[in-house]
């Protein structure tokens, strides 16, 4: 909970105080934004960017003691495990996190690799952890021959993964795994969801024997609210409109779109759309306003109003809080055990493109 006084802060005031600060510390520290942040966290970033781009910007900057990620808390373990020795990594809310990398935590995964491995030996599957994961299942995958991925490397991850093994499992989003499945031609018959709750995850052995993909039962509320009658809305209001959505939305979502992929992906869609083109976007709402106002000559709007509740989190206020106690509050910072594995899994991650 940041001080009242804090609280109570208008956002000029804020902003004025977090510039001057920048203007002290100069290199010393760099401040990261993911696209899902507000407007007014991204103008005081120094690089936006995704989870992929982002994490690559963490590992650029050797010269900075003090890295701020304005993100979600995974973001900011993956850059402090990225990051070198003597950097400290902050994110102005620790209580910003991910539900999505909640669905899996690391008891309920080795029990899963255990009960699979069993069946058709560990030798068989590659485990590949989307980077919205904690660390303790990145580090998993490090010690596993695994590796981790983002939405825009995330087909490349798994055709790496199946030049290793016959099989795949990935998680923890169910829909990205399904979605990159499909665009590598793996047909339904040969993939099965692992449900935590219930024996083998609810599926016949012989169901996992003959799979080729294992997904995680797990899903992004953000990006799953958006459905069908939304596509049709859109489809009656705009037939012009080309419909482009996150590859974390459900499959018959991304099937009834026009095209999907990462957060990069889209951006570079609508900044090569021709002028004059209407875009639906299924994606975060922070980022689809701030792109409609990017490219003023193209009709950017959204497939539906959905926001990331966690992302919106940090704002000015907490901001500068964190800028005020570097190195003494909402630091992130990640065991040095795990971080030895995880690293090795992210590292392979930043060479799969
Ligand atoms: S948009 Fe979804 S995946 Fe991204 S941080 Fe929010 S809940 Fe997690």
């Amino acid at each position: 909970m940041i001080p009242d006084e804090y609280r109570q802060l208008t956002d000029a005031h804020a902003r004025n105080r977090i510039l001057s600060i920048k203007e002290q510390l100069g290199k010393r520290l760099v401040v990261l934004g993911h696209h899902y942040q507000r407007d007014e966290v991204i103008e005081l970033s120094d690089f936006r960017g995704d989870s992929y781009g982002l994490c690559e910007r963490a590992a650029e900057q050797k010269e900075a003691e003090f890295i701020v990620f304005c993100g979600v808390h995974f973001m900011a373990e993956a850059a402090d495990i990225i990051s070198h020795q003597n950097q400290i990594v902050h994110i102005p809310d620790l209580t910003a996190g991910c539900p999505l990398a909640d669905f899996a935590d690391l008891d309920s995964v080795v029990e899963a690799w255990e009960s699979i491995a069993e069946l058709c030996g560990a030798n068989a599957i590659t485990p590949i952890t989307y980077i919205n994961s904690t660390a303790d299942i990145k580090a998993f995958c490090g010690q596993h021959g695994g590796t981790v991925c983002t939405s825009s490397n995330a087909l490349a991850a798994l055709k790496w993964g199946y030049d290793r093994t016959e099989k795949v499992f990935f998680f923890p989003d169910q829909h990205l795994g399904t979605n990159t499945g499909n665009k590598l031609g793996i047909p339904a018959h040969q993939r099965v969801v692992w449900d935590l709750s219930l024996p083998y995850g609810g599926n016949p052995p012989e169901a996992i024997i003959q799979s080729k993909l294992i997904l995680w039962k797990g899903h992004c509320h953000v990006h799953t609210r958006f459905n069908l009658e939304h596509i049709q809305q859109v489809r009656n209001s705009y037939p012009e409109a080309r419909i482009i959505v996150h590859s974390e939305c459900s499959e018959e979502v991304v099937n009834a779109s026009d095209a999907n992929g990462s957060t990069t992906f889209i951006i570079k869609y609508i900044e090569q759309a021709e002028s004059g083109a209407t875009i639906a976007i299924g994606t975060e709402l922070n980022l689809v306003h701030r792109v409609a106002k990017e490219y003023p000559d193209k009709k950017v709007v959204p497939l539906a109003r959905s926001m990331c509740p966690n992302m919106y989190k940090i704002n000015l206020q907490n901001l500068l809080w964190t800028l005020d106690n570097l190195g003494k509050v909402n630091i992130v910072s990640v065991p040095e055990a795990v971080k030895k594995d995880a690293l090795i899994a992210l590292n392979q991650m930043l060479q799969i493109h």
